[in-house]
């Protein structure tokens, strides 16, 4: 698949997407991402770079991931066919690992030893550190120190990869505040580290670079559909940062069909503060934060305003600038889902179809549920499950069965003093 994957590495205009995009950081850092720009741009025209990249996603991710035909909830929806791409089934359970492993095989191709990046819920910085383990590069992971307390599973797994977790103290303790930090270690240290960006955001060329290594989610589906010679209605995607869903699209977009639609949080309600919506939502409007002009959810005074939903990877300000682009052109077309609504497909398809999706997931599952519903028979929608629902299994008990998970945890936690008033 390597071969048709160079035309992927399409190169936006100067780093823009129509109104969207572009490079603005602190003079310090424009050498070093001028490094990586060049760098990438020639990488991915070597056959060496990405026959390596395609052996590391066969071995080691477990690419392909299979396109599900999910014949039982199809049946039960009466109306279109329904087939899932089961990204999450890749190693670390989600889509973020195309673009970690991309990313950290281009910083070791540099000569870089040392990568950094910054995580908010710890996906992208469990991908990071699995995928700088794998290739034996040192790995620092920013993370705000409210988030690494809320996040513990994934602050242990990150350390299992031998990375480092710094918490970060400073402003509201959150993401925001670790991608500053992140930034601040990299102007003093970019002579030997890689910043690594977890999602299609950021300065040029990041958005390029993102959108490349997950393009791999679209080409495998564009492939499978075409050997069951199924023609898709709708293409359906779950959109934070907007990483999985501009992957998913990618080779769809300069066609008029299929139906590409984006999936962001509804959160509890369209109110400001209550979503996460930047394409939809109140408080929505155009900014330049964290070195790219995207749109953003902002308060009165344009910084960046609270977020809300139940799943902690679409919970982000910001939306890639591609997307943002391709919405307001209009090939994009954007919905929302509600915590509610995600929670609903999720178990929906769980019941009657063995999968369990992830929490960000299920709001694209959401979506092309009720658009399946509306369809003929015989015409087919696909949604991108971009990652299982295990990692949610502390958010998910909670609601579903509130005592039972309750005396769990209380049983958990007398065991470990009852063990540690033993080994005193
Ligand atoms: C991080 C994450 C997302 C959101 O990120 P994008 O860059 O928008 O893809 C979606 N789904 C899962 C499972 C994630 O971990």
């Amino acid at each position: 698949m390597s071969a048709d994957e160079r035309p992927n590495a399409r190169r936006s205009e100067a780093g823009y997407f129509g109104p969207y995009g572009g490079r603005y950081v602190p003079e310090v850092l424009r050498s070093a991402i001028e490094e990586i720009e060049a760098a990438f741009f020639v990488a991915v025209e070597d056959a060496a770079f990405m026959a390596e990249l395609e052996h590391i996603r066969a071995d080691f991710i477990g690419r392909p991931t299979p396109l599900l035909h999910a014949a039982n909830v199809s049946r039960l929806l009466g109306g279109a066919d329904l087939y899932i791409k089961l990204e999450g089934y890749a190693h670390t359970g989600a889509h973020k690992i195309n673009n970690a492993i991309g990313q950290a095989l281009l910083a070791k191709r540099m000569g870089k030893r040392r990568v950094i990046a910054e995580t908010g819920a710890g996906q992208h910085g469990v991908a990071t550190a699995a995928a700088c383990a794998k290739l034996g590069l040192e790995c620092v992971v920013y993370m705000g120190a409210v988030d690494v307390d809320r996040q513990q599973p994934n602050v242990a797994t990150m350390e299992l990869y031998g990375a480092t977790v710094v918490p970060v103290h400073s402003g509201s303790r959150t993401l925001k505040d670790a991608i500053n930090e992140a930034f601040r270690d990299w102007a003093g240290s970019f002579g030997d580290t890689f910043y690594l960006i977890g999602s299609a955001l950021g300065p040029a060329p990041f958005p390029d670079m993102v959108r490349t290594f997950q393009s791999v989610i679209g080409r495998e589906t564009k492939a499978q559909l075409a050997e069951r010679g199924v023609v898709p209605e709708a293409l359906v995607a779950c959109v934070g940062g907007g990483s999985n869903a501009i992957g998913f699209f990618e080779p769809f977009t300069a066609d008029e069909s299929p139906r590409l639609i984006g999936v962001e949080a509804g959160g509890i309600g369209p109110g400001k503060g209550e979503h996460a919506s930047r394409m939809t939502g109140d408080g929505a409007r155009t900014g330049i934060v964290h070195g790219y002009k995207s749109r953003f959810l902002l308060d009165d005074d344009g910084q960046v305003a609270e977020t809300r939903s139940i799943s902690a990877g679409l919970d982000y300000p910001g939306i890639g600038p591609e997307l943002a682009s391709l919405g307001r052109s209009g090939r994009v077309e954007f919905r929302r889902a509600t915590d509610v609504e995600a929670l609903e497909a999720l178990t929906f398809i769980a019941r009657s179809e063995g999968v369990v999706f992830a929490l960000e997931s299920a709001h694209a599952a959401a979506a092309a549920i009720s658009l399946a519903r509306s369809l003929r028979p015989g015409k087919a929608v696909v949604v991108n499950m971009s990652g299982r629902g295990d990692k949610d299994l502390f958010i998910t008990a909670p609601i579903l069965r509130p005592a039972e998970w309750k005396a769990f945890l209380e049983r958990e936690l007398a065991a470990i003093n009852a063990s540690e008033g033993a080994a005193k």
